[in-house]
């Protein structure tokens, strides 16, 4: 085991959670919504939000915020009912716990960051929020997505060298790209297709750069 890794960081959907459950709640659930209010088909309304989604885009904090869309669309049902309609359809990929509890054994410390407010994230993980040391959300922390500036910061906060941190996640840009630019080790996830060589696609794949 290379020493010098001693922090395992995690992004949370698409990573250790089902991403479907999140493509549900935005590209059916709030079209559904907006279907109604407006007096429109279920298909127009959803070309409508993900061109709206799309306009703003993910390096924008308001884009993984429901509430913002919701108020945006002029609909006055709540987040967190949406979300508890939804609560069943949450699925921890399989391959997370026996990997959480390895890390455990080996002696790491693991932490989670994210850009999902803590109003989900609370609920996505709850079933294992155990296993983490430190639950970074960006948006609910620092009112900030994740950037270079901020694995920087976590990484005062945590008082680790960014070198000893591997973060794991699975958008190549806000995980792999920026988490490495900051100077911690990283590695991109595909788990439903892999487009590219340096990718894995299993979550026990790490070990093999620990
Ligand atoms: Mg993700």
């Amino acid at each position: 085991m290379n020493k010098k890794v001693r922090v395992v960081s995690f992004d949370v959907d698409g990573t250790l959670i089902d991403q479907r459950f999140n493509d549900l709640i935005w590209e059916n659930d709030i079209p559904a919504l907006v279907a109604h209010k407006r007096g429109c088909s279920f298909l127009e309304a959803k070309k409508f939000c993900l061109c709206e989604y799309r306009k703003l885009g993910d390096k924008d904090l308001r884009w993984y915020d429901v509430q913002h869309w919701l108020k945006k669309f002029g609909i006055s049902t709540s987040a967190k009912d949406i979300f508890k309609r939804r609560e069943q359809l949450i699925i921890v990929y399989p391959d997370v716990l026996p990997v959480l509890r390895k890390l455990k054994e080996e002696g790491f410390r693991v932490i989670v960051i994210t850009c999902m407010p803590r109003i989900f994230l609370k609920e996505k993980i709850k079933k294992f929020d155990r296993h983490f040391d430190k639950v970074f959300s960006t948006i609910s922390d620092f009112k900030r997505v994740k950037s270079p500036e901020l694995y920087r910061h976590i990484s005062k906060v945590i008082k680790t060298s960014p070198s000893c941190i591997l973060h794991i996640g699975d958008h190549h840009i806000l995980d792999y790209e920026f988490s490495l630019e900051a100077g911690y080790k990283s590695i991109l996830i595909e788990r439903e297709k892999k487009t590219k060589d340096f990718s894995i696609s299993r979550l026990e794949e790490i070990f093999y750069f620990l």
